[in-house]
């Protein structure tokens, strides 16, 4: 048992802290080693990249560190003077600024002192443009080949159509890697990486199902830092290898009854971007009032079941196509109103994110049409992924514990 509030620490974290320790060691050393390096967005074509030869660098992943080292505030500023507004993506921004004034977390994260040089940057715009803006700095920076996939958007079903054109553009960067490295492809590492893939998206995708049970085993905050691996490591081995432990230890929980927030009589929907700078403060926050976060849009953004290793290409189109964040409204609304019903929830906390319109869904009406349809109330928090400037604590601290008290009082509006 632990103190109210505290977080329950699951052991495979200190596997997962050596896994990124030697990830970024190997990012680092990769030229020196006779490597090349390639920038990949979260949701951008990494089996493609892996399957050739490169090594693999998120730089998402990185300005969320910038938030969680709470750092951004300080380089927000330095990106905004070099001409990118305060109301585009702040991980953009933080990170920018970070390299501009040549800073990184990786530093004090891992002992790396600076960021891998890229020589490619592929991007794909199915989570929105900033990525593509952002690469398209780097590309300016370094001097390195942008290539990458223009995704249709804002999708209801996801047609044929669509798909046929992303498959286009999906062989069209191979061939532009080709032109870059030199060499051809090969169909058989890429369908290996593809069922590597797949195989570490499938025990993610276990491991976040866990949550079903009553307790949970574990919470959207547990998520955030555990997700690390299927976002910088798929395609790898090691992903696998990691999420299997991470699973052992899930059922391990649910077997010996061991919940991730003690005593839990509520159950939440995280719904948008994580704040990265207090997601310790709001888990406790969360614990304290015996709610648990147990699932989220964001952690299950990283769920590819449609990856097939006989069809690489297409099935790559189809998964990357299709994921929640380039749906419609309705299909978006489907999907949670799913996911509600499938973990139990008693309420949704929205966060709408003030630089990232694009995961931020908010704004169109959705928490009101779900409260009318279903009968789900929900909790809008005003904040930012990165940008603390733009979060109050007093008000959201105020705003979920009255939430929570009406969720005690069944009497949310
Ligand atoms: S989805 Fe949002 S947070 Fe992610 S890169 Fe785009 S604007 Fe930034």
């Amino acid at each position: 048992m632990t103190e109210t509030g505290q977080r329950k620490e699951i052991r495979a974290a200190t596997r997962m802290k050596n896994l990124l320790t030697e990830y970024y060691k190997e990012l680092d050393g990769a030229h020196a080693h006779g490597q090349k390096v390639a920038w990949c967005s979260s949701v951008g074509p990494a089996e493609v990249l892996r399957a050739f030869g490169f090594k693999v660098y998120f730089p998402e992943n990185h300005a969320a560190m910038i938030g969680v080292q709470r750092a951004s505030e300080r380089y927000i500023p330095v990106a905004n003077a070099a001409g990118y507004s305060p109301e585009i993506c702040s991980y953009l921004t933080s990170d920018v600024g970070a390299y501009i004034q040549g800073w990184t977390p990786l530093e004090k994260a891992y002992g790396v002192k600076e960021i891998p040089k890229p020589d490619v940057l592929a991007y794909n715009t199915n989570q929105c443009r900033d990525v593509k803006e952002w690469f398209s700095y780097y590309s300016r920076e370094f001097n390195a080949p942008l290539v990458g996939i223009d995704s249709p958007k804002y999708l209801d079903d996801v047609e044929d159509v669509y798909v046929d054109n992303v498959v286009a553009q999906f062989e069209r960067l191979i061939r532009q890697l080709e032109g870059i490295t030199g060499e051809k492809r090969d169909e058989a590492t890429l369908r290996e990486t593809v069922r590597l893939s797949l195989e570490a998206t499938k025990l993610w995708k276990e491991i976040l199902e866990t949550a079903e049970n009553v307790p949970s085993p574990l919470t959207f905050f547990d998520g955030t830092v555990h997700m690390a691996p299927i976002v910088l490591l798929r395609g790898d081995q090691r992903a696998v290898d990691y999420y299997e432990m991470l699973r052992g230890e899930m059922l391990e929980r649910i077997k010996t009854g061991t919940a991730a927030v003690d005593g839990e009589v509520h159950r939440l929907y995280w719904e948008g971007m994580p704040i990265w700078g207090k997601l310790r403060a709001i888990s406790e926050q969360f614990s304290e009032l015996r709610s648990c976060v147990v699932a989220s849009t964001y952690c299950n953004s990283w769920v590819f079941d449609d990856l097939k290793e006989n069809d690489p290409v297409r099935s790559m189109a189809l998964a990357y196509t299709e994921l929640f964040i380039n749906r419609s409204e309705p299909a978006k609304e489907r999907y949670i109103v799913d996911m509600v019903r499938k973990f139990k929830i008693d309420g949704i906390i929205f966060h709408d994110s003030k630089t990232c319109p694009h995961n931020s869904n908010a704004r169109y009406g959705m928490p009101s049409r779900i409260k009318e349809k279903y009968g789900i109330p929900s909790l809008i928090i005003n904040a930012d992924l990165n940008d603390l400037r733009l979060y109050s604590e007093e008000q959201t601290k105020t705003n979920i514990e009255a939430f929570v008290e009406q969720l005690e009082g069944g009497v949310v509006a």
